[in-house]
């Protein structure tokens, strides 16, 4: 191989990364990720920014504010992208 595969390499990697770049903004507009709970998905967390943990009324689970929003955000944005990988 010389360099005609690099170009489709790098616009491939560009494309994915449009993509999953949009799929995360996505989430972040839809959930209320320091909210909602990761394990169980109730939407049940503390408002205030300043309570940094919260224990979920829908399965007890003791969550870190940030630790929780980020693992909701991944299982969600994981979940659109492979809903999206289905289709195309
Ligand atoms: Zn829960």
């Amino acid at each position: 191989m010389g360099h005609a595969g690099w170009p489709a390499f790098v616009s491939m990697l560009e494309y994915k990364a449009a993509r999953y770049g949009r799929t995360f903004a996505e989430v972040d507009r839809f959930l209320t990720s320091s909210q909602t709970c990761s394990v169980c998905w109730a939407v049940d967390g503390p408002e205030p920014l300043s309570v940094r943990t919260w224990t979920c009324s829908g399965c007890a689970t003791e969550h870190d504010r940030d630790v929780n929003a980020s693992r909701v955000v991944l299982a969600a944005g994981r979940k659109l992208a492979g809903e999206r990988e289905a289709e195309s």
